[in-house]
């Protein structure tokens, strides 16, 4: 089962950011203003920032994940966000004993493909040990197992590429296990940066609309909010 914990982040993110922000337009240094910004403050300029689009100053802040209890399908979904940094536990280094996978509930519901499923994943898993047995090194032996093989990583990434990660990967058209990781990041944010948290999307609540081919319903889609006009008329 996924687990997130946030192991770090840069000290009082959101005054940080708000700090940053007033800096470009503010004859004072950042340490004064930091010292001078209130909560309330704080909040209406997260807000303005993100409505004005100025997302760079979201830079200034980062945030450190240790991910564990997801598939090697989602984690190769995850590093396709390139501005983040990322260590993922080697299958070159770490032999698997002992396997540890992930089932999707479209297949558990069903026993009797869950049987099969489970079935094939312990016969690659089998045959990885015979080869690790037979002398075959570990980084090869790994071509067998599955996508379904669990690993844990560890991941930084900034407020900005997490706003962005989530407006997509929140969105219910992203697939469940994405879905599942990105909804506990943002629950790990929203300890410490609840402002910030709530920033964290489907991109939908900013767009006030759909722009996936078809609408998991919460939003319409372009299409249809331009038929709504029409008819409208
Ligand atoms: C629902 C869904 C389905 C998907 N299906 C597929 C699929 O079928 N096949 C597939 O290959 N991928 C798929 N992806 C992955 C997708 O194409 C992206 O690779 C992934 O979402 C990373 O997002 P990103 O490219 O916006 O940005 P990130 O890597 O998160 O970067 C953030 C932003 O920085 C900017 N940026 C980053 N790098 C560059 C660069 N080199 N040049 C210019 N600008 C840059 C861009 O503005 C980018 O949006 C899917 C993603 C989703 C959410």
């Amino acid at each position: 089962m996924v687990n997130v914990v946030l192991i770090s982040h840069t000290p009082d993110p959101e005054r940080t950011i708000a700090a940053a922000a007033r800096v470009s337009a503010s004859p004072v240094s950042a340490v004064e203003l930091l010292e001078k910004l209130t909560p309330d403050r704080v909040d209406r300029l997260i807000r303005r920032l993100l409505s004005s689009g100025h997302l760079s100053v979201f830079e200034h802040v980062s945030f450190t994940f240790a991910i564990e209890g997801i598939s090697r399908v989602t984690s190769h979904q995850l590093v396709r966000h390139r501005l983040a940094s990322y260590t993922q536990q080697s299958q070159r280094y770490v032999s698997l004993k002992e396997f540890n996978y992930i089932t999707p509930a479209t297949i558990s519901d069903k026993p009797e493909w869950g049987d099969k499923y489970h079935e094939m994943v312990r016969a690659a898993h089998d045959l990885y040990l015979k080869m690790l047995d037979a002398g075959i090194p570990a980084e090869d032996a790994r071509y067998v197992l599955p996508n379904a093989a669990e690993t844990r990583l560890v991941m930084t990434m900034n407020a900005r590429e997490l706003i962005h990660a989530c407006s997509l990967r929140l969105c219910l058209r992203a697939q469940w296990e994405i879905v599942e990781l990105f909804e506990h990041i943002k629950a790990e944010v929203e300890k410490v940066a609840p402002r910030l948290g709530a920033e964290l999307k489907p991109k939908c609540y900013r767009l006030g609309y759909c722009d996936e081919v078809q609408s998991c319903g919460i939003f319409p889609t372009r299409a249809e909010l331009a038929d709504k006009g029409e008819r409208g008329k």
